[in-house]
């Protein structure tokens, strides 16, 4: 028997990156802006805070009064937030402050209304403060023309509303990547539908739409195209028309696995098939145009992983994200670890910290249509091609199924 031709998980990937071109930009407004990348780099048009002001309730004053040793001060001025005074403060007055209020001109420091007592129009000062203390200073935050956000940030709560702090009232973000999702084989049936002989249920289409969701993209549901040429012809046609083609099944050597066929037919360009990883070997990824056509496998856990190996890069690349990968952690296993043959293999595990060590355990039984392995994981732990075995306390690589980073994952092989 021949060895049969598969490329490492990380030329796979290189082939998909090098075949990703960035999509267009559009402009949404900001609470529409989370989970999206952002298409511009950001200048500051303005400095955050604008003005001084007061970081606590208390009193403004001229820092040197205090410096001098003068405890007691004429009141002479109430700021709530929102407003301000522009009499200037002279020697040996105060101005009553509120939280985020602008400081009046003259007054340097605050002393916080805790360490204070007021009577009629004059404040004690019981506990004095350093000269300069609890003011906010103008630009402290950001100073108009800084470079607040970079493109290629993926925006979340904090980003947004820093978008916000500055004024910005609509941002520019990647359009999300259009990707059509379509499962193959005439075992399957939809959730809702009974079983009858030798059914089960579609899953990948699910597993699939969530997770081009949490990549970015717009998932564009096809349905189910059951082993039939015509079919499978008509509904990969379809799928062509997206940004990204992604097929779920049909694409290994069975008789009715019509979907690498189909993909040349229609003039899809192999780049490659069949990847040095378990699961996920029977992996199609080829072009026609600017769509990227990915032929994942049917099982439930190889199409979940080889998204999650060069899918989701993909996607994020499209949309111009500065950071496509996954974190990965040095994990200690709990249990044996069992040997490899020869593909890198994704064990599905959980990661736990463990004092300043992170231990992993795998989420039970391995086989690649065993989803709820899939979904008790918060992890991968990657074990090499050819791997000996080991003992419970052997330290792997496991890529956290959460979370980015910038740095490439360390996939053996
Ligand atoms: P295939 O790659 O088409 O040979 O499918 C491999 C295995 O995955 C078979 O047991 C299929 O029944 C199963 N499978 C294929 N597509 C799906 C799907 N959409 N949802 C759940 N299981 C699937
Ligand atoms: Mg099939």
């Amino acid at each position: 028997m021949t060895a049969e031709p598969m490329i490492s998980i990380n030329s796979a990937l290189d082939e998909v990156l090098a075949a990703v071109t960035p999509g267009a930009a559009e402009e949404v407004e900001l609470l529409a802006a989370f989970d999206r990348v952002l298409a511009e780099t950001v200048v500051s048009p303005e400095d955050v805070p604008s003005f001084d002001n007061s970081a606590m309730d208390g009193y403004a004053l001229r820092g040197a009064d205090l410096a001098s040793g003068r405890c007691d001060l004429l009141v002479t001025v109430e700021i709530p937030a929102g407003h301000h005074s522009d009499v200037p403060l002279a020697a040996g007055e105060a101005a009553k402050i509120m939280t985020g209020a602008p400081l009046p001109p003259g007054a340097d420091t605050v002393v916080p209304v805790e360490q204070t007592s007021q009577e009629g129009a004059t404040v004690s000062i019981l506990q004095p403060v350093a000269p300069g203390e609890h003011v906010r200073h103008r630009a402290e935050d950001v100073r108009q023309g800084d470079v607040l956000l970079e493109r290629g940030t993926l925006l979340g709560p904090a980003e947004v509303g820093l978008l916000a702090a500055v004024g910005q009232a609509l941002v520019s973000v990647a359009r999300r990547p259009r990707v059509a999702i379509l499962a193959t084989g005439s075992e399957l049936v939809p959730p809702g539908t009974p079983l009858g002989p030798g059914q089960i249920r579609n899953s990948n289409s699910f597993t699939a739409h969530g997770q081009v969701l949490a990549a970015g993209g717009q998932p564009v549901p096809l349905g189910i195209a059951h082993d039939d040429l015509a079919e499978t012809r008509r509904l990969i046609a379809r799928a062509l028309e997206e940004e990204v083609a992604l097929t779920s099944g049909g694409v290994s050597v069975g008789e009715f696995d019509f979907v690498k066929q189909v993909q040349e037919e229609l003039g899809v360009e192999r780049r490659f098939w069949r990847v040095a990883v378990k699961p996920g070997k029977p992996m199609a990824f080829g072009v026609r145009g600017s769509c990227l056509v990915f032929g994942v496998p049917g099982n439930p856990v190889a199409a979940m992983v080889s998204f999650e190996l060069y899918i989701r890069p993909a996607l994020l690349a499209m949309q111009g994200c500065r950071d496509l990968y996954r974190p990965s952690v040095l994990a200690a296993a709990d249990e044996p670890v069992a040997p490899s043959k020869g593909r890198t293999e994704a064990r599905r595990c959980r990661v736990r910290r463990d004092g300043d060590a992170c231990r992993f355990s795998t989420t039970g039984p391995q086989g690649s249509g065993i989803l709820r392995s899939m979904a008790l994981a918060d992890g991968l732990a990657f074990v090499p091609a050819g791997y000996p075995g080991a003992e419970p306390g052997e330290r792997l690589m496991v890529m956290l199924l959460e979370g980015r980073s910038t740095l490439r994952p360390p996939y053996p092989g």
